[in-house]
């Protein structure tokens, strides 16, 4: 690395690194072994059984069957087939909810301009939704809601298996976006009742432009890519394999790791959580026990968001979501969940991950602290 001071990476709800082991499985599908799996000769053919072995590690990390699995090129593209796919229905109605996704939004509020009709719900303060207030949402013609497992701001978990089953009560569909949830904490498609759930391999040690979209056997899809019928005709175009690869080897490595990654995680979160909340004028965004282990998303009164990452160089945190890139913008999350604009803008998101360790979260506490007792003086004078 060219840079004095080592990273401290605490944007893992952005991305994670892609794990050595990772890189190491994936590079033997850059160098020797390159044929397009859909090639009938013997070469493609063995690429072809290392993709369906791919597959099936893919698939048991959420229980899934093989087949349920459609590879795409990340977690917005399994967004995208997901919702727009579904439109074989008569039905025109669609919940989702106010702290979701951009992709999920964007994706929703695309199917309204053509002509669908949309309900966003609110959250309650601490990010949750109210189950009530979801079952008053239906209408005769709801088809879909899409709710996702666990928010990329705060990490505040959703309850799944309960929604599922108000949502299938009423002969609608689940999507779940799990992005956040997958290969951190146990998903099992079945036991929770979901229909559809994107997963992307980079928010878990794997490669970026690689997801899938886990579809029951029982939905039917129509494809939003066409071309050479790959994936039976549900989403065309030459398999990235060495991706394939990579996410199956997250996966399995995932699966493997995941209980004493949790305890390892949790409590290092809850170390830096709760040193920074003995400063003054600070404050904990999101429910504190339906939380995924990695997350906290803290306020800190009097200096902004946008001045504090600035100030930490060498500390990479952020303000909200990447993909709204905005620091000026206040989080539409924590909007949602009634912080003032104010509040918003002096949010941090700290995202902890595989490679975090010990030393990185007694380091950044210090350096926290310190850092915010400087902008504040400097902010009143
Ligand atoms: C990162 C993320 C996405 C988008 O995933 P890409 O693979 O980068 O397209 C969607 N939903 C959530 C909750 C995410 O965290």
């Amino acid at each position: 690395m060219m840079t004095t001071r080592r990273q401290i990476f605490l944007d893992n709800n952005a991305t994670t690194p892609t794990d050595e082991r990772v890189l190491e499985a994936m590079l033997p599908y850059f160098r020797e072994v390159y044929a397009n799996p859909g090639s009938k000769h013997l070469f493609g053919l063995t690429v072809e059984e290392k993709v369906a072995e791919a597959r099936e590690q893919i698939a048991a990390l959420i229980q899934a069957k093989p087949r349920e699995i459609i590879f795409t090129s990340g977690a917005t593209e399994a967004i995208n087939l997901g919702i727009k796919g579904l439109t074989t229905s008569d039905k025109k109605h669609i919940i989702t909810v106010d702290t979701e996704h951009r992709a999920v939004l964007d994706t929703c509020l695309y199917m309204e301009s053509l002509g669908y009709d949309l309900t966003l719900l609110p959250v309650e303060t601490d990010g949750r939704i109210d189950l009530a207030s979801l079952e008053k949402a239906f209408r005769p013609d709801t088809f879909l809601v899409c709710i996702m497992m666990a928010n990329n701001e705060t990490g505040v978990l959703q309850s799944i298996s309960e929604i599922a089953r108000i949502v299938h009560e009423r002969q609608a569909l689940l999507l779940c976006d799990a992005t956040q949830a997958v290969g951190k904490i146990p998903v099992d498609v079945k036991k929770l009742g979901i229909d559809l759930l994107p997963l992307s391999a980079h928010k878990f040690y794997g490669p970026k432009g690689t997801g899938a979209l886990y579809c029951a056997s029982h939905v039917k899809l129509t494809p939003q890519i066409h071309g050479g019928q790959q994936q039976n005709g549900v989403r065309s175009g030459t398999l990235n394999v060495p991706g394939i690869i990579g996410m199956a080897k997250a996966s399995e490595i995932a699966a493997k790791e995941m209980a004493p990654e949790i305890e390892r995680i949790g409590s290092l979160r809850n170390k830096l959580e709760s040193a920074l909340l003995t400063l003054d004028g600070t404050k904990l965004n999101g429910n504190k026990a339906h939380r995924l282990h990695t997350t906290t998303n803290i306020s800190f009164s009097g200096v902004s968001s946008e001045q504090l990452i600035v100030a930490l160089k060498n500390i990479s945190v952020s303000s909200g979501s990447a993909c709204q890139n905005v620091t000026s913008r206040p989080s539409h999350v924590l909007k949602s969940m009634g912080l003032t604009d104010e509040e918003a803008l002096a949010s941090i998101r700290f995202g902890l991950g595989r490679f975090t360790t010990e030393e990185d979260i007694d380091y950044a506490i210090g350096t926290i602290s310190e850092a915010v007792e400087t902008l504040r003086k400097k902010n009143q004078d």
